[in-house]
């Protein structure tokens, strides 16, 4: 993976938040020395969002490839209280759509609307709060895991910061730790697994109450029970829009919506099940899948 463009996702994210803590000051600098690929922003700041995303005939080049598409005319649809799932072969889009959506690049040609405006329209601020992304290789901060889920989120309780480890599925592991939220997560949260260190980043995302939840792979090191947990959690949570881009096969069967990309295009799309019936290309590669 592109490590520049890694970092530059997460201080998306997390903004002006990450200057605060020292760890990460090289990160943000990093970022800053960047030139950035995004058009100035917008005004727009609505009181109440529905969550609606859009890419309408989007085609995208990479500055460093300016000859060949990432992606060709992509047209999607993520509605809000429903989990979108974006899966296909590598290099097939998935991250190029999360990085447009990250406003990290700008779509060459067609848009990428928010409730019918395009992203560039909105308030920088805006956009962080509203719209979260928890990178295939979350980031935690030495600290307690109270401060963790926080992160600089000014006002925060101990309640909001646990009903989000609630719906990230992690309260339950919390409370089996001697110091529960306390407890010391360690240097880059190494004394935590990887799905540990991944359910606390998606509470990190919830507390903020975002309308939209995109996941990137976030969910692929977690055991299965897990997994279905927070999918389920996730799809039940009133209103919100969650894209989570899988570049396994294995996380996606529960989604309301699975899009299938290859070759930077939406080849097809369904539910799991009319996918399976219709013996396409996401049929095929779950067989290869079982084969292997
Ligand atoms: P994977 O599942 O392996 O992450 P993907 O579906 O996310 O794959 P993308 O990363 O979106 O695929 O890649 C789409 C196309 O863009 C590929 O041809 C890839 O080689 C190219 N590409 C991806 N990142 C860059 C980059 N930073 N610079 C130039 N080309 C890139």
């Amino acid at each position: 993976k592109d490590m520049v463009t890694n970092m530059k996702q997460l201080v998306y994210v997390f903004g002006d938040m990450l200057c605060t803590v020292g760890a990460a000051a090289k990160v943000f600098t990093f970022s800053l020395d960047r030139k950035p690929d995004q058009k100035e922003a917008g005004e727009l700041a609505p009181a109440k969002l529905q969550g609606k995303l859009a890419f309408y005939h989007v085609s995208f080049y990479y500055p460093s490839r300016q000859n060949t598409p990432a992606l060709k005319a992509v047209s999607l649809e993520l509605h809000p209280g429903k989990m979108t799932a974006l899966v296909g072969p590598s290099g097939g889009g998935k991250s190029s759509c999360v990085r447009l959506l990250a406003r990290l690049y700008e779509p060459k040609e067609g848009q990428v609307l928010l409730d019918g405006q395009p992203l560039h329209c909105y308030q920088h601020q805006y956009l962080h709060q509203k719209m979260a992304l928890v990178s295939q290789e979350p980031v935690l901060f030495s600290g307690s895991i109270r401060h963790n889920i926080e992160y600089g989120l000014v006002g925060c309780t101990l309640e909001k910061v646990k009903e989000a480890a609630k719906s990230a599925n992690i309260h339950d592991f919390i409370c089996t730790l001697e110091q529960g939220y306390d407890t010391d997560v360690g240097e880059c949260g190494g004394q935590l697994s990887s799905g540990q260190k991944q359910c606390i980043a998606i509470a990190r995302a919830l507390v903020r109450e975002p309308q939209v939840l995109i996941l990137d792979e976030a969910t692929s090191s977690m055991d299965i029970n897990t997994q279905h947990a927070v999918q389920g959690v996730l799809a039940g949570s009133v209103g919100l829009t969650v894209l989570v881009v899988a570049h396994r096969l294995q996380t996606v069967e529960k989604a309301d919506h699975i899009i299938f990309m290859e070759g930077g295009e939406v080849v097809e799309q369904g539910t799991h099940q009319e996918l399976m019936a219709s013996k396409g290309r996401y049929h095929r590669l779950k067989e290869k899948l079982f084969e292997d």
